[in-house]
């Protein structure tokens, strides 16, 4: 796929780049092993203070940060002035916590002294994904360079001006030159370059088949690898739950993000004495949402991010349908404008082996399942292979302990939205991905924990 801005909202190639060329790639290589041996010795409050000049870049310039990501991907633009202050966030959050995360933590052993020291590896390369094009690159981005490491951003072939626009902020925040590079490349030329002997390790934001690839190329190299993939986050709703919240949380849960993202609700599994009530009150909801322009400030929903997304997402739907499943609201891409536009979806009553049983579907469409008590909605929250994340309602102590429990996921929201926090760790089990972002473990993946002791 060629690099790329093509608006979703209309289809139009607004502007195309070249990759980089081996020499390109080579020099940037260079560059980034030579910042590190520099970087790695610079102290940690100075870093600090680029990092929170880093948050106030992102902060005066939101709105211009914003359309870039909106134009290029689609997202409302209140949403995208909102990722931008999330990411401003967790610029300051690592730069007022990492110097406690990463201090010395002593051991009682026979030596006269022993403890633990937390190192930089060097260049880390990370490969993200469109879909929130500035937090995903933030929260690598912050943390592992609090560490000491440097970073290397291979983004996706449809955002390159966020990408642009990512380094540009690191090198104004006054990070030396080589510490933050954007490479702009296609995913061909990412095993080459993890078999380069100055990139240390890698993080990947994406699919599960980028997810493999990826891991694969590292595996042969030994280099580390933390994977962040994808989800079919449960959705439960039991019968004690105070429903409207449940509802209205809903909403936002399946259809935040246009429907693209990895830790929105996608199964909703409600008890059947409220099943009723609640699928007509989401039907309601869903009816007054405002589908349009993403650029315009009031619209709740705008398009999918590319022409693939709404034809995979659209075969999915039908393939419900034609097996028997019933589309209350929605069950097509919208044909009256032009863009990338599906109409805000629900499925429910399917008959068995239909795509909802095991498949992630990427926009939003929202898959409604009813169970007759909490061990059927567990059984069937943890029936897929994915174990991102789980919302889960109930007003019963003993229903919630249960809940935090049992669900496979890496993590459990009890009365909540699933959201990211820079204070939380962030990550799945079985193949939403290992390893953690986020929180004190996540500045923990890419260091050297070097073991010292003294006698
Ligand atoms: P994708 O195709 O996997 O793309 C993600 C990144 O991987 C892009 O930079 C892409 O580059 C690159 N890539 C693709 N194939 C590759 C390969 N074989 N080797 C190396 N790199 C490769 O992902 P997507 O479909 O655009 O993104 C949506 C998926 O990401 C969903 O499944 C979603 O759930 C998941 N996601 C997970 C999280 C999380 O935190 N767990 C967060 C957001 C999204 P090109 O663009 O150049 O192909």
């Amino acid at each position: 796929m060629g690099l790329a801005t093509i608006n979703p909202a209309t289809g139009e190639t607004l502007k195309t780049f070249e990759p980089l060329t081996d020499a390109e790639l080579e020099a940037k290589l260079q560059q980034a092993d030579q910042a590190f041996q520099q970087y790695r010795k610079t102290a940690i409050a100075q870093r600090a203070e680029w990092m929170q000049a880093a948050a106030q870049i992102l902060e005066s310039n939101k709105e211009h940060f914003g359309k870039i990501m909106t134009l290029e991907m689609g997202k409302t633009l209140k949403s995208a002035i909102a990722e931008v202050e999330k990411c401003a966030w967790v610029c300051r959050y690592y730069a007022e916590n990492a110097a406690e995360f990463l201090a010395d933590v002593p051991a009682q052993t026979d030596a006269s002294q022993s403890f633990v020291r937390y190192q930089p590896i060097g260049a880390v390369l990370a490969v993200m994904p469109w879909n929130f094009p500035f937090w995903q690159v933030f929260r690598f981005a912050a943390p592992a360079l609090m560490v000491g490491n440097v970073g290397l951003l291979k983004h996706a072939s449809n955002v390159p001006q966020c990408a642009l626009a990512i380094q540009d902020v690191f090198d104004k925040a006054g990070f030396p030159p080589g510490v933050f590079q954007t490479l702009l490349i296609g995913s061909d030329r990412v095993a080459a370059l993890v078999a380069d002997d100055r990139v240390k390790a890698a993080a990947l934001t994406g699919s599960e088949h980028a997810g493999a690839s990826l891991a694969s190329a590292c595996g042969k190299q030994i280099k580390k690898t933390v994977l962040e993939l994808g989800g079919s986050d449960p959705f439960i709703v039991l019968e004690s739950a105070d429903l409207e919240a449940a509802v209205t949380t809903a909403v936002t849960a399946r259809l935040m993000n246009n429907g693209q993202s990895c830790i929105a609700g996608k199964r909703f599994i409600i008890a059947d004495a409220i099943a009723d009530q609640f699928e007509r009150r989401l039907v309601e909801q869903y009816q007054a949402l405002k589908v349009g322009d993403p650029m315009n400030l009031d619209t709740d929903i705008g398009p999918l991010a590319t022409p693939d997304i709404l034809q995979d997402l659209d075969h999915q739907v039908q393939a419900c349908l034609e097996k028997g499943a019933r589309a209350p609201v929605g069950g097509h891409p919208i044909k009256e404008r032009p863009g990338n536009f599906y109409a805000p979806t629900i499925l429910t009553d399917f008959p068995p082996g239909t795509p909802a049983d095991q498949e992630e579907f990427f926009g939003p469409v929202a898959l409604l399942f009813r169970v007759k008590d909490i061990d059927e909605a567990i059984r069937l929250a943890n029936s897929t292979s994915f174990g991102l994340g789980a919302s889960a309602w109930t007003q019963v102590a003993d229903e919630a302990s249960r809940l935090i429990e049992e669900l496979d996921a890496g993590a459990v929201f009890i009365n909540g939205l699933v959201k990211s926090d820079p204070r939380l760790p962030f990550g799945g089990i079985k193949r939403s991905g290992y390893g953690r972002e986020l929180g004190i473990q996540g500045i923990h993946e890419f260091v050297n924990i070097k073991t010292v002791w003294v006698k």
